[in-house]
């Protein structure tokens, strides 16, 4: 006659494998599910969770009126970019340089 310990034993063994494997098949099945998302993003098939509009944005254009000083072209003296006339040498500061 096979004694209750055996049976227990066998039992809680065969549970706990059952368990094991339920849970690695679940992680498996995430992690899969992860990097098939990712190759299927990466393809294009569906898009971005978010759209950043920064990103559509275009850079600030140096060139642009405002901020940046223009060098005057006859001594080298920096002015700022709304000034017309040098403030050192009074030399027209054109766009054009
Ligand atoms: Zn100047």
């Amino acid at each position: 006659m096979v004694d209750f310990g055996t049976v227990y034993l066998v039992a809680t063994g065969a549970a706990l494998l059952l368990a094991l494997g339920v849970g690695l098949r679940v992680l498996v099945g995430i992690f899969r599910d992860g990097r098939e998302r990712s190759r299927k993003r990466r393809e294009g098939e569906i898009d971005r969770y978010t759209e950043d509009p920064v990103y559509d944005r275009d850079p600030p254009d140096p060139d642009a009126d405002g901020g940046t000083p223009s060098t005057c072209p006859q001594c080298g003296a920096e002015n700022e970019s709304e000034f017309t006339y040098c403030h050192e040498c009074a030399a027209p500061l054109g766009p054009g340089g």
